[in-house]
């Protein structure tokens, strides 16, 4: 018989949630951290960056709402594979936002801009434009596929004040105070799916702050095939 593989479950999920919670963790927002002063301790911030199967997002807003914590989940726009204002999408993250999660931008307009030869402000600018139209954008997130040449990070960095003229964004999900004051964990290959370098539960152990980010299309109730 075969084992199952399935090392990123939900239950794994709640898992760590609980853990954080029966350890005295306090959850917050991207943005609620940056406005806290980035305290080191004690504190969790939940981060989903929706790369793919957005459908799946909902599970873990279940998960976190169960808990009674709150995350923050970025959404593509400009060159997504999947369309945030879908029925179903859309009405995931109204809800969740009207719960007291947060919704930000996940984006790489520098790509975009290049391929379609696009100014990268504009790209940029149209997209928070569009999600403010329905959600408070405070926050948003980088984002950069594997096998793509352009990385918006370091441009966005550059352009930061230029990006955030005229809108509501406060900080950006990879902002140095963030970095500084808080252990970073994320699930990455190598060659297959594991976390990149801390597993969270370690770290809560050292009672430090907690910045984890997931991607919700690795993480799955039972296997990898039951929802697209
Ligand atoms: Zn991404």
């Amino acid at each position: 018989m075969l084992e199952s593989n399935n090392a990123f479950s939900l239950d794994y999920y709640s898992s760590i949630i609980k853990k954080a919670l029966s350890n005295g963790y306090k959850f917050c927002t991207v943005t609620e951290y940056f406005r806290l002063g980035c305290p080191k301790e004690k504190h969790f911030i939940l981060r989903h960056d929706i790369d793919a199967r957005p459908r799946t997002v909902q599970q873990m807003i279940d998960i976190e709402n169960q808990e009674g914590v709150k995350a923050t989940y970025y959404v593509r726009l400009c060159g997504s594979p999947y369309n945030p204002f879908d029925y179903e999408i859309f009405s995931s993250l109204k809800s969740a936002e009207k719960l007291g999660h947060e919704i930000g931008l996940h984006t790489n307009p520098l790509e975009f801009a290049k391929i379609l030869k696009l100014d990268p402000i504009k790209v940029i600018k149209s997209e928070i434009e569009m999600l403010n139209q329905h959600f408070n954008i405070t926050s948003m997130s980088t984002h950069r596929d594997m096998d793509y040449a352009y990385n918006s990070l370091p441009w966005l960095i550059e352009s930061w004040n230029q990006v955030k003229e005229g809108t509501n964004l406060e900080v950006h999900a990879y902002d140095e105070d963030i970095f500084k004051n808080s252990t970073y964990v994320n699930e990455g290959t190598n060659p297959h799916i594991t976390w990149r370098n801390l597993k969270p539960e370690d770290v809560i152990d050292s009672g430090v702050t907690v910045y984890m980010l997931t991607h919700n299309h690795w993480w799955h109730k039972n296997h990898p095939f039951e929802a697209r």
